[in-house]
């Protein structure tokens, strides 16, 4: 049973983000560009407020200074160019920055895949691959959603190299190449190849490139509380000049709890946020 979920109205009105690098190549394409009526970048700190922050879930990692809400120097500033450079080094892999210029190697693959079943998911969500370092978070939050009476899907977890090329290249036949390019990362480009990303759905949802934090009960749980084990959604609306691509509400990328927290905190994008932690 679905429930009503206008109680969490306001929380994904403020979190519901933008635009993937991500999409199923069964998936209908996109009729339209992103909605005019997401959200714009000042409104998403507000949603990162450190009252937010539960007991708990206090940053183990050291707490970072205040950062100004613009990319590094050293990182270059024009990442939304379609450009094959390799992702700076980052302190801890599970931060990797990826976009449209900085990519993973052909041959990065994680080394602690597993089948979500080890996260207690079972059905189709079960056969998708995450890494295992992820599958205690996954589990709890798989938990919370039984608890919330939510049917949450895993659609899609960690894709190969040569998988997201394939899923690009059918995007490409669909769109042509430049509308294939806001909807679908490039080979190497997507953070599904870290086998920390997860597209989700649930039963009854048929919009494939609506609002799904707004239009369903598991979305906006998701807004709401996949920060709390550790997901945070790459790619909110309003955000594309950030993260160069379009809204996608279904795409979550873990980066453990303490991250997720601070990130919360921090009022920073996601995207901006992963600069703190480029090494070097
Ligand atoms: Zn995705």
């Amino acid at each position: 049973m679905r429930r009503p979920y206008a109680f969490l109205a306001s929380a994904f009105v403020l979190l519901a983000g933008c635009a993937t690098g991500d999409v199923s190549p069964a998936s209908t394409p996109p009729a339209a560009s992103p909605a005019t009526s997401a959200p714009t970048d000042a409104e998403l700190p507000a949603a990162a407020g450190p009252e937010r922050i539960v007991a708990g879930s206090v940053p183990v990692r050291p707490a970072q200074p205040a950062m100004a809400a613009s990319f590094r120097a050293d990182l270059v500033a024009d990442h939304c160019v379609d450009r094959d450079v390799p992702a700076p080094s980052a302190v801890d892999a599970d931060l990797v920055i990826l976009d449209r210029t900085y990519a993973l190697a052909p041959g990065a693959v994680p080394p602690d895949l597993d089948a979500a079943t080890a996260a207690g998911l079972t059905g189709s969500s079960g056969t998708k691959l995450v890494r295992q370092v992820l599958t205690e978070d996954l589990a709890a939050m798989a938990a919370a959603w039984r608890q919330a009476g939510l049917n949450v899907i895993v659609e899609s977890a960690y894709r190969s190299y040569a998988s997201q090329s394939a899923t690009f290249n059918s995007w490409v036949a669909r769109l042509g190449y430049g509308a294939a390019l806001a909807r679908s990362a490039r080979p190497g480009h997507s953070e599904h190849q870290l086998g920390t990303a997860l597209d989700l759905t649930s039963p009854g949802w048929g919009g494939r490139f609506g609002d799904w934090a707004a239009e369903s009960p598991e979305g906006a749980w998701m807004a709401a509380h996949g920060w709390e084990y550790g997901f945070v959604m790459s790619y909110p609306a309003g955000s594309q000049d950030l993260t160069c691509f379009s809204y996608e509400p279904w795409h979550y990328r873990w980066i453990g709890r303490a991250a997720a927290a601070e990130q919360r905190a921090s009022g920073l994008h996601p995207r901006q946020f992963l600069e703190r932690y480029v090494s070097g």
